[in-house]
Order: structure tokens, then sequence, then C-alpha cells
């Protein structure tokens, strides 16, 4: 029988809400959004975007960390966590977003249960705000427009021989979830999934992720 390694989004899917909408609500203006137009437009990337739009963010460290601290996580994250510990399933977090706020607000998770987290590389300073690297050109998981690759950590799993379950809510999860064992899918990834025929789990959160598992499906 083959191992089973859990893939998930972080924003929308792990955390109650986007780091970007909350940002936009909270921290920008409409015209600090002008990166999006030109990433809607074709003009750039989307990394570039967020590059854009999170380097807009000027509040003092204490303020971004009492922001970040704000974000709201499924509340039984943590309970799937244990079970795919005691399970043996590794869990990976994939983010089109950026590492920052995920290590800030998980950071004790990501070191408990051992997560790999692959994202592009986010740093802060008041006065530049957000600078945003996404992954060598050469990495496996790069990729041009999002930095990383959702898609190739599934893909890369899969050729490591394991049973890949994909959790995720959004249109940058769409390529991954096409090519995952099975999907745990809400939000836009699921109204694309019941388009396109794609197969999925109930996924009102983290609860059906752990009933799935102890129940033997996964
Ligand atoms: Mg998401």
């Amino acid at each position: 029988m083959k191992k089973t390694a859990l893939i998930s989004d972080f924003d929308g899917t792990i955390s109650k809400e986007d780091f970007f909408n909350m940002a936009i609500e909270r921290l920008l203006t409409p015209d600090d959004l002008q990166p999006w137009q030109d990433y809607l437009d074709k003009k750039i990337t989307h990394y570039q975007a967020l590059d854009g739009i999170f380097s807009k963010i000027h509040i003092s460290q204490k303020a971004l960390d009492a922001f970040i601290d704000s974000i709201e996580i499924d509340d039984k994250f943590p309970d799937a966590l244990k079970l795919c510990k005691k399970f043996m399933i590794p869990v990976y977090i994939c983010s089109a977003g950026m590492d920052y706020y995920i290590f800030k607000k998980i950071a004790h998770y990501i070191k408990e249960y051992n997560i790999t987290v692959i994202s592009n590389a986010g740093k802060y300073s008041r006065e530049l705000g957000f600078k945003l690297s996404p992954p060598d050109k050469n990495d496996i998981f790069y990729d041009k427009n999002t930095g990383i690759s959702k898609e190739a950590v599934v893909k890369y799993l899969k050729e490591l021989g394991f049973f890949t379950v994909y959790a995720g809510d959004g249109i940058p999860d769409i390529k991954a979830a096409k090519i995952a064992d099975a999907v745990f899918a809400k939000g836009a990834l699921l109204d694309f999934c019941k388009k396109a025929g794609i197969k999925t789990f109930k996924f009102d959160g983290f609860a059906d992720i752990c009933r799935a598992v102890l129940s033997g499906v996964l």
C-alpha cells in the first residue's frame, strides 16, 4: 500500500482568510492595488504583483506581528497534524503567497510536526515593506508566474511513490488538484473541480481531513 502525503494550501485553507485580503482591508489603500491590475492585464507576474502590493505595507514590526497574530487558523488544523504524525503522513504547505506570515503564525506547528513549507521568501522592513523572492529558477518547485509551483510539489511527491492528498480553496490550486490522487476542495477550487469533473472530498475544514484519516480513506 502506498504511503500518503498531505499537501495543503495556506491562505483560506489552513487560515480562514487570505493574508492578501486581510492586508487590503486593513493595511492598504485602493491606490496600493495597481500591481494587481497590472497582473490582470498580464503586464507583470503573480508574484511581482504580490511583491508590489505588499511593499506598500509600512507599519511597525510590533503592529505587523499583531496583524499576523490576528490571522485565524482552522480549529481542527492542529488535530489533523496530530493524526498525520500518528499515521506517519508527511505534511507539506505550499503557498503562492510568502513564507513570512506562515512561519510567524504557525512556527511551533512547523517545528513540532516537521512540516515542509514551500513558498516565496518574504523579508520585511518598515521602510521598504515586504520584499518577495521566488525560488531560484533552477529549483524544481520554481514557477515563473507564481514563484512556486504547487503542481510541481504534488508531482515530486507522486514520483517518490506517495498517494498525494491535496487541500485547497483557490484558483492557484487548480493545477495541483488536477494531478493529485485525492482532493479536498472548497471555494473557487471546488467550483472548478465540479465543472471539470474532478472528484473531491467534502471539505468545510480540517475536521473533514481528520475524519478521512481516521476512517482509513487516506
Ligand atoms: Mg488559498
